[in-house]
């Protein structure tokens, strides 16, 4: 886990030190952590972290994530959490478990790793760290510890606010040890995640392997350029007993020969075209192709055609999308940058229709239902807006962002009772209960709405309420 969420972590445990300024822990710290605290943590920690400026908000390679991540978790991993996996741009080779079932992971991982079952390899490590309770058992034994290194390590996070060398910022503090103490337990369960995260590996259907190259491929990378890959070696040391162990197990694994999805695919060209410059990735994929050095010929054309849409030259992109097209089968990313390449050449009409058909074909691809609301409401087109954004919420009912590009909608056909409602309830599935009461409360005042509208908002004013109350009860015992 990098440093940075780690003290991120002490800080919201410790949110009474911050607010009164003097370590007052008291001895309500003795409780150990339940299921429910150790999510409201893990979400706290994610709001801190989608303000990121390296959070990877792309709804394309978070939903891939999500499926491989959740295909190791239904199918190999023993447990009833919740898992959601994200992306860090990071050149970094690294993937890191946060409280919660929250797993972040490096754009640097996704790029490195050469097969499909070198990235499950690490994910299911990760998922095995939260499902064998070794975060929880971190959370525990920081809450038992001594008032003085938690006071001590929240001013170290405010100091590394504005100092990004963080460890300097902890060290000057006088706390190297403490968070050396917290990542020494860490190291205890690295080979339990190995064991583990094989089991999951295999039962998920790929090649356990994975994890024996992988692990040879991070070693050769700090050899030849020592930063990338370092991150993870610091903070999974990969010691000889380490790789033994691996080995040692494999040995009873039959060999498997296991394809990589063109998911898979497709979303490291995007990863590729999208987080080098436009003329790096534009080189990338033109040397790649021309000399057929490639995984995937379909994934280097896709990733050969953003390249050149992010360069704004147009025309190649359009002709390099028609022999992708030609290469490539049916799918959801591909017409998806079709439609996006016919939006940027300002083919608006040719956009929309592409867009529509997309959303028809498939309704449960976030990034089609964002771009073409969006693209109606650059449009002035709130009508046809809302009955996309409808379509998207029959399959993501909980998305705050859909309920953000209704609100916008709303906003444009002057309903205002609707626009706040909306709004409310995208931050309701922020975790933000009390900005969600605060935009209701406006709804309620704004003067439109009929009296449907309005009974069934002091309905849900009335249930928000109630959350907040709850919330602001749970924190005042925190305190
Ligand atoms: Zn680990």
């Amino acid at each position: 886990m990098p440093w940075r969420y780690l003290l991120l972590m002490m800080l919201a445990l410790a949110p009474r030190v911050l607010a009164q300024g003097l370590p007052d822990l008291g001895d309500s710290s003795q409780a150990s952590f339940s299921a429910l605290e150790e999510r409201r943590l893990g979400e706290e920690i994610m709001r801190e972290i989608r303000t990121d400026r390296n959070y990877y908000d792309d709804a394309e390679a978070t939903d891939y994530l999500n499926a491989l991540g959740n295909r190791l978790v239904s199918r190999g991993a023993d447990t009833r959490q919740d898992f959601r996996f994200f992306l860090m741009q990071d050149r970094q080779i690294n993937a890191f478990a946060l409280p919660g079932g929250f797993i972040g992971v490096n754009t640097g991982l996704l790029l490195a790793a050469q097969s499909e079952s070198e990235a499950a390899s690490v994910l299911a490590h990760e998922i095995a760290h939260v499902t064998q309770r070794h975060i929880a058992r971190i959370l525990d034994q920081q809450k038992n510890s001594t008032v003085m290194s938690l006071a001590a390590l929240a001013i170290a996070v405010l100091a590394a606010r504005s100092n990004s060398d963080i460890s300097t910022a902890a060290a000057t503090l006088g706390q190297a040890g403490a968070i050396q103490n917290l990542l020494n337990f860490t190291r205890d369960h690295e080979r339990e995640a190995d064991r583990v995260g094989l089991q999951i590996l295999e039962a998920s259907g790929y090649d356990p392997r994975g994890a024996a190259v992988f692990f040879e491929r991070l070693q050769r990378a700090t050899r030849m350029y020592e930063a990338p890959a370092s991150s993870y070696l610091r903070t999974h040391p990969l010691t000889h007993e380490r790789i033994a162990d691996i080995q040692n197990r494999l040995d009873r694994v039959p060999y498997r020969q296991v394809p990589d999805s063109i998911d898979f695919q497709l979303a490291r060209a995007k990863l590729r075209a999208e987080v080098d410059t436009p003329a790096e990735a534009r080189a990338f994929f033109e040397q790649s192709l021309a000399e057929r050095r490639y995984l995937s010929e379909v994934a280097s054309r896709y990733g050969l055609a953003a390249s050149l849409l992010r360069s704004k030259d147009y025309a190649a992109a359009k002709k390099e999308f028609e022999a992708l097209r030609r290469a490539s089968g049916p799918h959801a990313m591909v017409d998806t940058l079709g439609c996006r390449i016919r939006l940027a050449a300002r083919e608006t009409e040719a956009a929309m229709t592409c867009y529509r058909d997309a959303a028809k074909a498939y309704p449960q691809h976030r990034a089609i239902t964002y771009e073409y609301a969006e693209a109606l409401l650059q449009a002035g087109r709130a009508e046809p807006a809302l009955d996309a954004v409808a379509n998207g919420m029959r399959f993501a009912s909980d998305d705050p962002k859909l309920y953000m590009l209704q609100a916008r909608a709303y906003a444009l056909q002057g309903k205002r009772l609707a626009q706040h409602r909306a709004t409310g309830e995208a931050y309701a599935r922020m975790g933000n209960v009390r900005g969600a009461v605060e935009q209701l409360q406006i709804a309620l005042k704004s003067g439109d709405g009929d009296f449907y509208q309005l009974s069934a908002t002091e309905a849900r004013l009335r249930e928000l309420r109630k959350i907040d109350d709850a919330q602001r009860k749970e924190e005042k015992q925190r305190r």
